[in-house]
């Protein structure tokens, strides 16, 4: 027996992998998975090349456990190593990789998946590591052993077979990894896509036995095969159903509703990147949908966090992005700026908003079918992506209060001409509550107005991103102006009242609305309701945007105005002549709580007052 120590350079890193990755130490399991794969491809290249002239036979890798001995054994039949290998590959390479892997570790923690650690990852959990080992080349098999310090020993073994056996002795701390279900989980979390058969045990299965009435259900005991050694992302999409994708989908997020549609991502310049993103149906939010894109370098899961590889808007797609070009052995802050990452996010983007616009452009009924469950999305990355808004100008979509859909050029050119205001700029109208507004929507579109519907989780953002962008355009919502004044021009009507006479209706409705609100007298139509309170647009989203920002919303009280139409019959005629102070006062309180009644500022004891009020009237 050879005994030796693995390097007299770096400092003892065997306490530090124990005590550093303590949070993850279930990665283990994938790195020796990995390898055993890799060694297997490499057998598989060898044969290819005919530079291995023997039987591969079977190459599934076995995980097996022993709970007696406490050991946990990834067995493959790969390349193997002979005893100069061993001692390069080991003692070695390995060795200083995971000294490299944790002194950046050790600068900072959040290297994505905790990628890198490699071999000797084993020996966060195990005590003592053997491997057995026989190269696919003529020479004797070898045992290599470690206890968990820089010690070695090297030993001639008795292996017929080529391959290697890693033999984990599992420590007490980490017995949890010698029970099956909790390898097999973590086998078909990290290896499921891996491209070689892994087995860990078996399975019972049920077949038929025999035909028509003599048959029989029978069971028997098969290889339990944990992976699928070919993922659909790796197909070329031309060989794929939509149920391909569907059964994909299912599979990925058991239990979850089917996807509205999908992309497969496949490009291998100037970087490699495979996959397949779905769209789920997202609806009316943007909670509980992130964190389900899986990252894979070549076939092995490395993470659900991706918000640093691809833009934040994009995390609300589902499904998985395979590339060999992210790298994974540097922090995550470093991601972001890394250039092959920004290609590919690029890239991503863009093949996103180009399925939007062709699903846009193939079938714009379905499109605007699913744009309640599209809409969200789009509008985030027109908020968030400069290069998403770019292109999404063409397919976002704007619905109005009669559930007609029109793009932002469509709108523009359909309300120009009569909604455009004094500054030349477009008046979008819109309203976010269509209920509580109706009103003043019925009298906008008595003027011929159109008015849009924004009541989705983003869309206050996408409004000011919206009035931002194009410039020519200003958002007005339906009740920060009576109808007249919605769209802004400089055209006077005409007043019916006197001044005398306005005078007197205004200070009656001036005691009514208290300090801080502005109180006018103006000749609207008689169809026009008698009193209505408006929200000035601007006072109303400095409001909300204090609120954003969680500031104190009493310390900018609420402002309105006061409308009062001097053309409509109750004031010019009713009210003007009545005889009695106190059924003037009376009336206009009415009409006032009518106003605030429509815009549902009519609460607590006035509400009382009003509907006692309302039905002494009735009877
Ligand atoms: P990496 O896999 O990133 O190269 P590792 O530390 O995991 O780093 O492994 C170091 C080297 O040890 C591998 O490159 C390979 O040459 C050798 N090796 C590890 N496991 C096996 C195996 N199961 N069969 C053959 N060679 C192996």
């Amino acid at each position: 027996m050879q005994k030796g120590t693995i390097s007299v350079q770096t400092e003892n890193i065997f306490p530090i992998i124990k005590k550093f990755l303590y949070s993850d130490h279930e990665i283990f399991i994938r790195e020796l998975v990995s390898n055993a794969v890799d060694a297997t491809t490499k057998l598989n290249t060898l044969a290819n090349k005919g530079e291995f002239k023997g039987e591969l036979g079977d190459t599934t890798i076995q995980v097996l456990l022993d709970e007696e001995r406490k050991t946990l054994t990834i067995r493959d039949r790969g390349v193997g190593m002979t005893e100069e290998e061993v001692m390069k590959y080991l003692n070695q390479v390995a060795f200083s990789s995971a000294a490299e892997f944790l002194e950046k570790y050790k600068e900072d923690g959040n290297i994505i998946g905790h990628f890198g650690l490699g071999f000797y990852s084993a020996f966060m959990v195990a005590d003592k590591v053997e491997v057995i080992t026989r190269s696919w080349q003529d020479a004797p098999a070898v045992k290599w052993t470690c206890e968990g310090n820089p010690e070695y020993s090297l030993e001639p073994a008795e292996r017929e077979d080529r391959g290697t056996d890693v033999v984990l002795h599992i420590n007490e701390e980490n017995e949890e990894f010698l029970q099956k279900d909790r390898i097999e989980g973590l086998l078909k979390k990290y290896c499921k896509f891996l491209p070689v058969p892994i087995q860990i045990g078996t399975r019972t299965e049920t077949y038929t036995e025999g035909e028509g009435e003599e048959s029989e259900q029978k069971t028997r005991e098969v290889p339990n095969i944990i992976n699928q050694t070919e993922p659909i992302w790796k197909k070329p999409p031309t060989e794929l159903t939509d149920e391909d994708y569907r059964n994909f989908y299912q599979e990925l997020y058991p239990f979850s509703p089917a996807p509205m549609f999908w992309i497969h991502l496949n490009i291998d310049y100037p970087f490699n990147l495979t996959g397949i993103l779905f769209f789920p149906k997202l609806g009316n939010t943007l909670e509980v949908q992130k964190n389900k894109i899986q990252l894979y370098s070549n076939q092995v899961y490395v993470t659900d966090e991706v918000k640093e590889i691809v833009p934040e808007f994009l995390t609300l797609l589902h499904g998985v992005i395979d590339s060999p070009d992210i790298p994974l052995n540097v922090s995550r802050s470093y991601l972001q700026s890394d250039a092959s990452v920004k290609k590919i996010t690029g890239y991503i983007t863009r093949k996103v908003a180009d399925k939007l616009k062709e699903l846009f452009d193939k079938d714009r009924a379905n499109y605007e079918e699913k744009w309640s469950d599209l809409g969200v999305f789009v509008k985030y990355g027109m908020i968030s992506e400069e290069k998403f808004y770019d292109k999404a100008v063409d397919f976002a979509l704007l619905q109005n209060v009669d559930e007609e859909y029109f793009t932002l050029d469509e709108y523009r050119e359909k309300v120009k001409e009569l909604q455009t205001d004094k500054h030349n700029k477009v008046v979008f109208l819109y309203t976010n509550q269509l209920a509580a507004h109706d009103s003043f929507i019925q009298s906008a579109k008595a003027r011929n107005y159109d008015v849009l519907l924004f009541d989705q989780v983003l869309d206050n953002h996408f409004i000011q991103q919206l009035e931002y962008k194009l410039g020519d355009v200003t958002f007005v919502r339906v009740d920060s102006d009576t109808v007249d004044n919605l769209v802004q021009k400089d055209e006077s009507a005409e007043a019916v009242l006197s001044e005398k006479e306005q005078d007197k209706v205004k200070s009656l409705f001036s005691e009514l609305a208290g300090e801080g609100h502005q109180v006018q007298v103006k000749p609207l139509s008689p169809e026009d309701q008698p009193v209505v309170i408006t929200r000035p647009e601007f006072m109303r989203r400095m409001k909300e945007m204090q609120a954003l920002q969680g500031m104190d919303a009493s310390m900018f009280p609420e402002s309105f105005q006061v409308v009062i139409n001097g053309n409509h019959p109750l004031i010019a005629e009713k009210l003007l002549r009545m005889k009695k102070e106190e059924k003037r006062q009376s009336l206009a309180r009415h009409l006032y709580d009518l106003a605030r009644l429509n815009q549902g500022m009519l609460t607590g004891a006035d509400l009382t007052a009003f509907v006692r009020r309302s039905l002494e009237w009735v009877q």
